[in-house]
């Protein structure tokens, strides 16, 4: 030990050029490992065990300074004590580096580690250290970290770069940045006027910075006056003075800032700090890493460059730099991707490939007759998109058309044209909704298109009776035959239910309009030809699939008011083609819409009363509360008597919420739709849904807890005539960053280009909540992959058609993986 601080000391004197021993630091210390038995827990091992690949040659001489000081305050630290004489062999954990680093070609496998028992399967136990609280901890991060592999997965949502620290006074708002600094105040409080939080402030001599946790309020806990802490995030200007919102925080000592330049950050949970966990995935990847497998086959990671896995897992967690940390990642990505990619293609393969599906052809005569039938002209993206429709499902091949087009664009009589070709046909055809309210609407529009005329029956159940026990029976004037249509809903009586079923699968029933419930074991169909998925945004790829085993091989036709970006085109609807309605029918003049503080407030109730006088009615939307639907409904209860009581005494208004009976939920909509309602107050619920063109003005309170493409769906409400409708945003308490989304929404008409601004204000994981696009949690890739993803369908492809079973040896573990996955998706949503 003394000589290996005669030589830290020559090194430190030479100024790092690793010129202090003959043939260089890294032999002398590989040397050293051996011969001196250090054990692995000492300080001196973990440096020794930090250094990047290259070993200390490799390392710019400020970080060999780092290292060179940090060995010298191990050794001074006392002499290590040597292992153990029954386990008097080097630790081989340290020797297998230092030697890795030093022929970094070597091709041999690696030496197993022998510290640690288990395999990638065993439980986090497996690790030293890991005790029943700490598990139970892990097993609450994400989506649950259990096993070994759970941690080696589980990856930085960052890097803290400490080469990169800045002093307070020099940062720059709108970037991401590091500071460190000691706390000089902090607690748990209202911020603001209306949301409760942390604040704290910072000094690092050069400046105070005010740091906010909005909603976090635990963090104050952690916070002790004079606390060295390092922070991380965006900085954002507020009347003037930066500050940082939601950062991650970091208690410091100065280890972790001089070991390592690029320190991973991981997603956590309430009460497991980073230090531990980051120390447990350490451990993970020094004793277990070396056990990954490779799934993926040479020629397909040499053509994309992509890392190997055991490389990659070490580079993402204890990454040299920042490309190859990127590099790693990169790699994990794809290869998530490629999974995801193989299910979709394999799929839209297998449905082809099987064919099948019934020729469907509604008669011209028919068509004609139906298309004069309606009280407008179809836009000409609506005719295209008909030509395309019937083209699709007049053949064998089974269709899989998405047809996308913004909220009143008309798909709804795409639609019915195509569930009325598979009727005359001799077919039976569904069509599918999210919510009740949207099948009941469209089980109307249906009686209206195939009966024009006809009084609006109810959707209460008295229509059972009407024409045969569990459906209606409708007379087209352009048809030569009834239509028997039903709704199946999961609120109906079981006597009702099950007449329904049983005339649908005995084939009375030729129109199915239903919700989640057509899914449902137990609803058969006798010859289903076409599936029509409406507001696909709330359904997924394995939805879809149950709707579509209800048949043989329906036609499959989607529809959603949701843009739908490239990378989901590619990945969620890869099995798809896809249509766009990119025309609204003409003379609907946009919403006009504006953003109201709360001292306008009144102004804008003021508003709403002069159109009511009129003659037109308003929506008022309740702020979403996230907390459950039950504390939802009980807050849009309060707002409706608020205003009934003290703002509009003298209206009509309507309550609508999600934990209302059907029945009530019916009435309520049928009224306003009547005009017997001036105001319906409600919650999201009408987003999908109801169509009063009578309507002229909407209020959004806290808006700015919605999406954009959420706003601009409210906003299609009103936008149902040629009459200038109005659109009011209110919220009590705007960050900049909010001020600055509903400006968008202000300005921007095109349902298309506000999703496009969601995706990147809010990233794809919010805008597209995995739970609602239907898409598998990615644990590596981004939504924003697009190449990757590209790259991974065409891999899929090319796998595919080389061994369409992927049974080939070099693919079996491929097999496995997609097998997994697909397993894991199905289960999670049924
Ligand atoms: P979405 O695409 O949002 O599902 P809908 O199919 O519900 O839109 O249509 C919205 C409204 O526009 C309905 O009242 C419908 O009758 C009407 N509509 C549909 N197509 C046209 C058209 N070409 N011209 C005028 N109104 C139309
Ligand atoms: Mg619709």
């Amino acid at each position: 030990m003394e000589g290996l601080r005669k030589v830290l000391a020559l090194e430190q004197k030479k100024k790092f050029t690793d010129s202090a021993v003959v043939g260089g630091l890294d032999t002398y210390l590989l040397r050293l490992a051996r011969d001196a038995r250090i054990s692995p827990s000492h300080r001196l091992s973990r440096v020794l065990q930090s250094l990047p690949p290259g070993g200390y040659r490799a390392l710019h001489p400020i970080q060999r300074r780092r290292v060179v000081e940090e060995l010298l305050s191990a050794v001074e630290n006392g002499l290590p004590p040597p292992v153990a004489a029954d386990s008097a062999r080097p630790d081989l954990r340290i020797v297998r580096q230092v030697e890795r680093r030093q022929a970094p070609e070597r091709t041999a496998a690696p030496k197993r580690v022998e510290a640690m028992v288990g395999t990638l399967d065993s439980l986090v136990t497996a690790l030293t250290g890991v005790n029943r609280p700490t598990e139970a901890k892990l097993a609450k991060v994400g989506a649950g970290l259990k096993t070994v592999r759970d941690l080696l997965f589980h990856f930085p949502s960052r890097y803290h770069d400490y080469s990169e620290v800045r002093p307070i006074a020099e940062l720059v708002p709108d970037e991401e940045q590091t500071v460190v600094g000691e706390v000089f105040s902090g607690g748990a409080g209202m911020i603001g006027r209306r949301r409760r939080g942390t604040e704290a402030m910072i000094s690092d001599g050069s400046s105070m910075l005010r740091v906010i946790w909005w909603g976090q309020t635990y963090v104050a806990r952690r916070l002790r006056p004079g606390m060295k802490v390092a922070l991380s995030g965006r900085v954002s200007a507020y009347r003037g003075r930066l500050q940082m919102e939601n950062p991650e925080i970091e208690p410091l000592d100065d280890q972790s800032i001089h070991t390592r330049r690029l320190v991973p950050v991981y997603p956590t949970t309430e009460g497991l700090y980073q230090r531990p966990l980051r120390a447990l995935i350490r451990d993970a990847v020094d004793g277990f890493g070396p056990q990954l497998d490779e799934a993926l086959p040479d020629a397909m990671r040499q053509r994309l460059r992509l890392m190997p896995a055991q490389q990659a897992i070490r580079q993402a967690h204890v990454p040299d730099s920042r490309e190859q940390a990127e590099a790693a990642r990169r790699r994990f990505a794809f290869e998530e991707l490629l999974y995801i990619e193989l299910g979709v293609v394999r799929r839209r393969r297998e449905w082809q490939a099987a064919g099948g599906a019934p020729r469907l052809a509604l008669p011209p005569d028919a068509l004609r007759g139906l298309i004069a039938s309606l009280p407008f002209e179809l836009t000409g993206a609506q005719s295209r998109a008909i030509d395309t429709v019937l083209r699709d499902i007049a053949a064998e091949v089974p269709m899989s058309r998405l047809l996308e087009g913004d909220v009143g664009s008309g798909k709804t009589d795409v639609a019915a044209v195509a569930l009325l070709a598979a009727v005359a046909s001799g077919y039976q055809a569904a069509i599918m909704a999210p919510t009740e309210i949207l099948a009941e609407q469209h089980f109307r529009t249906f009686n209206q298109l195939l009966e024009p005329g006809r009084a609006g029956p109810g959707v209460d159940g008295a229509w059972f009776q009407e024409s045969g026990p569990g459906y209606l029976a409708l007379r087209p004037p352009y048809l030569d035959r009834p239509v028997r249509v039903a709704l199946l809903k999961g609120s109906l009586k079981a006597a009702e239910k099950s007449a329904a079923q049983e005339a649908m699968a005995s084939g009375d029933v030729e129109i199915a309009v239903g919700t989640h419930a057509l899914l449902q074991e137990g609803v058969e169909f006798k010859r289903l030809g076409l599936a029509v998925v409406d507001e696909q945004h709330r359904f997924g790829v394995v939805q879809r699939a149950a709707l579509r085993e209800k048949g043989e091989s329906p036609h499959v036709l989607v529809m959603t008011a949701t843009p739908i970006p490239r990378t989901l085109a590619l990945t969620v609807y890869g099995d798809l083609d896809i249509t766009v309605l990119n025309e609204m029918p003409p003379g609907r003049p946009p919403v006009k819409t504006f953003k109201a503080t709360p001292q306008q407030r009144a102004r804008a109730f003021e508003f709403v009363r002069e159109r009511v006088r009129e003659g037109r009615q308003a929506y008022v939307i309740c702020p979403l509360v996230e907390a459950s639907e039950a504390v939802e409904a009980k807050a849009a209860v309060q707002e409706y008597e608020r205003l009934q009581r003290d703002v509009f005494p003298e209206l009509r208004l309507g309550l609508l919420h999600g934990r209302m009976a059907p029945s009530e939920k019916d009435a309520t909509m049928r009224a306003f739709r009547d005009g017997g309602l001036d105001i319906l107050v409600s919650t999201a619920v009408v987003e999908v849904g109801i169509d009063v063109p009578n309507a002229t003005v909407i209020m959004i309170e806290g808006a700015d807890r919605f999406g954009l493409a959420q706003l601009h769906q409210f906003r299609g409400r009103v936008r149902r005539s040629s009459e200038q409708a109005y659109c009011f945003l209110l919220s009590d308490y705007l960050t900049p960053d909010a001020q600055d989304r509903l400006r968008i929404v202000e300005s921007v008409n095109d349902g298309f280009q506000l999703a496009e601004e969601d995706l990147k204000l809010r990233g794809p994981g919010e805008y597209f909540g995995t739970r609602q696009s239907g898409m598998p949690d990615l644990r590596v890739a981004r939504l924003t992959d697009v190449d990757l993803i590209e790259q991974a369908r065409d891999e899929a492809g090319r796998l595919l058609d080389e061994d369409p079973e992927l049974a080939k040896p070099e693919h079996t573990l491929i097999g496995r993986h997609v097998q997994d996955l697909w397993q894991r998706i199905s289960a999670e949503v049924s």
